[in-house]
């Protein structure tokens, strides 16, 4: 999907800011803090104020674009995507990666199954150290 479809939808214009964060959240491989979202979009246009990236970014939590990952104080982001990954969240950089897990379906078949309660996200998280911290100890 373009941003142009996405936002068009919602009645919203494809500004220059909506643009720039789009691209760099779908360009990162892995999920981005909103200050690491705010680099980035500098990176590519030095013009763009700080404020206007946190208000498109608000923006697009409404519109379930994307996709906010809470892990105590730190938020990070990502293109809205289905529940069939689970999260890996390094305890000590905050690193989230994604690792496909079947799990995720098996778990709504087997809730749906056993009790009839209907999932409607599944949000799996596994903490630990990513492979550069694992490293370092
Ligand atoms: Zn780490
Ligand atoms: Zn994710």
């Amino acid at each position: 999907m373009t941003l142009e479809t996405a936002l068009r939808r919602s009645d919203h214009r494809v500004t220059r800011p909506r643009q720039l964060v789009w691209d760099v959240l779908h360009d990162a491989e892995r999920h981005l803090s909103a200050a690491e979202i705010v680099d980035a979009v500098h990176l590519l246009d030095p013009g763009v104020n700080s404020s206007s990236v946190y208000r498109t970014l608000s923006l697009f939590a409404d519109l379930e674009l994307v996709r906010e990952s809470r892990h105590g104080e730190l938020s990070t982001w990502e293109p809205a995507h289905d529940d069939a990954v689970i999260h890996l969240v390094c305890d000590r950089c905050g690193a989230t990666t994604h690792h496909a897990a079947d799990v995720v379906d098996t778990l709504r078949v087997q809730l749906k199954r056993s009790g009839g309660f209907e999932p409607r996200t599944i949000d799996v998280a596994v903490t630990g150290l990513c492979p550069t911290c694992a490293k370092r100890t």
